[in-house]
């Protein structure tokens, strides 16, 4: 109902709390983005500021669109002392998808004369696609030992660079997690799955720095106009998408046994303090280790493959942060210090100048905030910033956002043709799915400028540089 709308300014509006709503839902965007928004979104995000213990607002990002129960793109958090609760909905699936982005130390013209062969090299050795395996396989006491150890068991098995802890999310390895929590299905799922980049949108991409918004900051995090970056995006793969299918239908009853009404089943959720809850947060903690473990590996991979082309340069991480958790962290709300339970689904953290959880190198400046575009229109690299706090809980979008479903873009694009026309402007796709790219074409997502500017305007992140793609190893 658009008359519940207020436009509070130019990229932020609100809708003030009705019926059960506990708080208001607040939506950051421009006004075509939030025209272009699918009605969706207004029912998710009022539907979460339903929850009982939710603090200050139901956040909706400028990427914002459906997703299941929680908009993609939306930011809740909870207060365990009033109440709050956990849900699987609200972390998604795949648990702690996120992005990394490396450093290559190379320029675009070291790049053009070996794409090619770059190219078909990553698409060789990376393992893509649905149910894809890799080289390891994890006995059950190395699957205990990756999902309490993150990064930091893959670093220990040669698998990594310890000099990238200090650049990841949790130094690496999330603490609290309980691997006796994740069901043997899980652990099954992922037993060959280490070190694959799964399927859909989940890529590793060689990009070229294209424009720079922020000379100082792009200076800090070692970026300078046509540097090559190779980024990654993935989660947690098998392990996380079982623990999210398992944990939500047990939160439907969980719900209902604690006496929470539920908008919509799909917000299915438990108390903080629950057994359940605190169960589903040492499995989510584990499948969190595991993205992290996950990615860390595949950085590793592209760095031997790099190597082959470029002895002498070494991929450095920028940085490497998920975008579908649950974090316990301190905000201020109504003048008080608490620890609240933040879930940002399809939301990147955003921490501002200063955050102690920041490395010594990027502290001054802040928090690199990572944001896909697509394989054909580029993505962007931004800073937290230190409104964002205030805003979003040190929040921003993760992407650009779908505009069209998978469905729509099946009928829209053929993957051949999406392939060749991407080609003819210098990138290389590689996929083991031409459906799957069809589904992933340039077109069925938003405009990602648009939406960052939108991000920067709400006072949620600034733009710091714009990559285009030069290769896109898609799943
Ligand atoms: P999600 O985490 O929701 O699956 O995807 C995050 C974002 O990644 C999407 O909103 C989209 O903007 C972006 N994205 C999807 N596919 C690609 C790709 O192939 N390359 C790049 N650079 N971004 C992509
Ligand atoms: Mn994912
Ligand atoms: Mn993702």
């Amino acid at each position: 109902d658009p008359a519940r709308f207020t436009r509070v300014d130019a990229t932020t509006w609100r809708i003030e709390p009705f019926g059960a709503m506990r708080v208001p839902a607040i939506i950051y965007a421009d006004e075509d983005l939030i025209r272009a928004m699918d009605d969706k979104v207004f029912e998710q995000v009022t539907n979460v500021a339903m929850l009982p213990g939710i603090v200050r607002a139901s956040y909706a990002m400028p990427d914002a669109h459906w997703g299941y129960g929680f908009p993609i793109g939306g930011v809740a958090a909870f207060d365990p002392d009033r109440s709050g609760i956990v849900s699987a909905g609200g972390v998604g699936f795949d648990v702690s998808c996120g992005v990394r982005t490396m450093l290559t130390g190379l320029d675009v013209a070291d790049i053009l004369p070996v794409q090619k062969s770059l190219a078909d090299s990553l698409y060789r050795q990376i393992p893509a696609g649905v149910g894809s395996t890799g080289a390891i396989v994890l006995d059950p006491v190395e699957m205990d030992a990756m999902l309490t150890g993150g990064a930091c068991w893959a670093t220990e098995h040669g698998w990594g660079d310890a000099r990238d802890l200090e650049r990841i999310e949790e130094q690496g390895r999330m603490a609290g997690a309980r691997p006796e929590c994740v069901s043997d299905r899980a652990k099954e799922r992922q037993r060959l799955e280490m070190g694959t980049l799964g399927s859909g949108n989940h890529y590793l991409e060689v990009q070229a720095v294209a424009e720079i918004f922020d000379t100082g900051v792009a200076e800090a995090f070692g970026l300078r106009q046509d540097n090559v970056v190779v980024t990654i995006h993935c989660g947690s793969r098998g392990l996380g998408h079982q623990i999210g299918t398992e944990f939500l239908k047990e939160m439907v009853v969980a719900a209902e046994a604690s006496g929470i009404a539920l908008p919509d089943r799909e917000l299915a959720c438990a108390p903080i303090h629950s057994e359940i809850g605190q169960r589903y947060l040492g499995a989510m903690r584990a499948a969190i280790n595991c993205a992290l473990a996950n990615r860390e590996i595949l950085g590793h991979y592209a760095r031997r493959i790099f190597g082959h082309f470029f002895p002498d340069h070494d991929l450095r991480l920028l940085f490497d942060v998920s975008h579908n958790t649950c974090k316990v962290e301190p905000h201020v709300v109504d003048g008080k210090r608490r620890n609240l339970f933040v879930h940002r689904k399809g939301a990147t953290r955003a921490f501002g100048p200063g955050h102690e959880s920041l490395p010594q190198a990027l502290r001054a400046v802040g928090q690199p905030v990572l944001i896909g575009g697509s394989m054909g229109t580029g993505s962007h690299i931004l800073v937290g910033a230190t409104t964002g706090e205030e805003k979003a809980f040190s929040s921003a979008c993760h992407g650009a956002g779908r505009a069209l479903s998978r469905h729509a873009a099946l009928k829209q694009w053929s993957g051949r043709k999406v392939i060749d026309d991407l080609a003819a402007q210098g990138i290389l796709i590689r996929s083991p799915s031409s459906r799957g790219v069809a589904e992933e074409a340039p077109g069925a997502y938003k405009d990602v400028d648009a939406v960052v500017m939108a991000a920067e305007h709400a006072g949620l992140a600034r733009r710091v540089a714009r990559l285009r793609p030069l290769i896109c190893i898609k799943g």
